[in-house]
């Protein structure tokens, strides 16, 4: 069967298939590029394997190319990279592997464009198309990557558990493009998952945290989780996580299960962000309930303070998973935290100040708050959803209302520690921190005006309080 070479890259194609044969190396574009072109995916990099030197064959490509592209040599691996327009495209010798049990990282040899394909995680990522002039255009596809394709499937060329026990990283694969593809997984390769879970062991965090990634990038996230679930895997990886899932019972009363239901809040929040890190605050807005679950006899079940708990969570999960612990943290940290607060005001007889104090404490990040709240909402009464979303409308009135009166997003109060240091001749003290919060908490309750001269009288007199004078009265 002939691939389909789009007009654009048919250039590229014939150049690297001249330069193959005047260097006599067989070369072939294979994997994740074939894969995509075919299912209509976008795909930015393209690999292509030569019976020769990958380095070699890059080279003599870019001595044809106009302007001359950069080489990336990695001498280490045998591989070259050239970009050239919007593509990436990598230059490797075909290569035999051979695996011991500690390592993920294979003994190499030189192969032949068909031990190439068999050290492939899954038939739809082994099928190769020849640049060559007998048969260019050609797909060759010995392990029924096209019929698998057809049929939506995920199956590893060799024996399954020999493929997963050599790396690992492909079990958490297999699991992200049946998430990203919508595939699902051959029943003997996914047992094998199940079979092969604890060998995960020897793939660094940082691997399995990229596939943890595309995972919550794909379209579906749920069935990626619901996978890693169901064979074993994130017990051992994300066992927080896990603990979400199950229902208890007191008598017949018993609570949602927690695990399903964040997996539906990250469904819903998927087409309307594509920032991971609101995901991440999805995927962790209820972590902590399994440790604040408790049975009151009059109200039921209750998670009291799993906000919190669960915002004092976040660094620790993601310190495991190697996630940056900067400001994108703290944003889910955030949102994590303030994650039942606009329920909170859907109540009656909500006064200004609570409003305020939300604008306040969101700040920039309000709209992702309420996107986050709004996704939360996975009730199957359709009235209730209906019922739920118009009082989320009517909590984004007030927070507007308030929001162009007092212009509390990103607001600082208007004296700051500097003034309170400077006013009284004081060190950087604890009596600063009094002060100031004492100056913005009041502004936030409506007890002064949001104006500088209110503010400052507030602090002359809550200073004198703490005993101190000012330097220069008046200044
Ligand atoms: P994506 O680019 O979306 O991550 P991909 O399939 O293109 O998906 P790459 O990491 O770009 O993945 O790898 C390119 C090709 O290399 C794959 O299609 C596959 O044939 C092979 N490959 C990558 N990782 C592995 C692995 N761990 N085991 C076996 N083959 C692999
Ligand atoms: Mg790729």
């Amino acid at each position: 069967m002939l691939f389909e070479i789009r007009p654009f890259e048919r250039k590229i194609f014939e150049l690297i298939s001249l330069s193959a044969a005047e260097l006599g190396f067989p070369a072939y574009v294979v994997g994740g590029f074939v894969r995509d072109r075919i299912i209509n995916r976008p795909s930015k990099d393209m690999d292509i394997v030569c019976v020769g030197s990958g380095i070699k064959l890059a080279e003599h490509l870019a001595s044809k190319l106009r302007p001359i592209p950069r080489i990336a040599v990695y001498q280490r691996f045998g591989t070259a990279m050239i970009k050239h327009k919007d593509l990436e495209i990598e230059f490797v010798g075909a290569r035999k592997e051979s695996y011991r049990k500690e390592s993920r990282k294979p003994t190499v040899e030189i192969g032949t464009l068909s031990d190439d394909q068999r050290r492939r995680d899954f038939t739809i990522n082994a099928l190769a198309v020849s640049l060559n002039e007998d048969d260019f255009g050609e797909i060759l596809d010995p392990f029924g990557g096209m019929y698998h394709i057809e049929e939506k499937l995920i199956k590893t060329p060799l024996e399954p558990g020999k493929t997963f026990s050599d790396d690992p990283l492909r079990m958490m694969r297999a699991i992200r493009f049946a998430s990203q593809l919508g595939f699902s997984i051959d029943e003997q390769t996914l047992k094998s998952i199940s079979s092969y879970r604890n060998r995960i062991d020897i793939v660094s965090q940082e691997r399995i945290t990229i596939e943890l990634e595309k995972i919550l990038m794909s379209e579906k996230p749920s069935v990626g989780f619901k996978l890693l679930e169901s064979t074993g895997l994130l017990e051992i990886i994300f066992p927080k996580l896990q603990k979400l899932k199950g229902v208890d019972y007191v008598g017949k009363q018993g609570h949602k299960d927690n695990f399903y239901h964040t997996l539906e809040v990250l469904d819903n929040i998927v087409p309307k962000t594509k920032n991971i890190w609101l995901r991440w605050a999805a995927l962790l807005h209820d972590i902590a309930k399994p440790q604040t679950k408790k049975f009151d006899p009059k109200v039921g079940w209750t998670f009291h303070g799993h906000e919190a708990v669960g915002s004092f969570m976040v660094p620790k999960i993601f310190k495991r998973l190697k996630l940056p612990l900067d400001h994108k943290m703290k944003y889910v940290q955030k949102l994590v935290m303030l994650h039942l607060r606009p329920i909170s005001l859907t109540k009656e007889n909500i006064t200004d100040s609570a409003i305020r104090r939300l604008l306040f404490d969101a700040g920039d990040d309000l709209e992702d708050l309420m996107t986050l709240c709004e996704a939360d909402i996975t009730s199957k009464n359709p009235n209730k959803v209906q019922r739920y979303l118009a009082n989320y409308e009517m909590v984004r009135e007030k927070l507007k209302e308030i929001e162009e009166k007092d212009h509390l997003r990103n607001w600082q109060p208007p004296i700051d520690g500097a003034l309170i240091m400077k006013t009284f001749n004081i060190e950087p003290d604890r009596v600063v921190g009094i002060i100031k919060d004492h100056i913005r908490e009041s502004i936030l309750d409506g007890v002064i005006p949001n104006e500088y001269d209110a503010a400052y009288q507030l602090m002359l007199d809550k200073a004198a309080e703490l005993g101190l004078t000012p330097v220069n009265p008046g200044d």
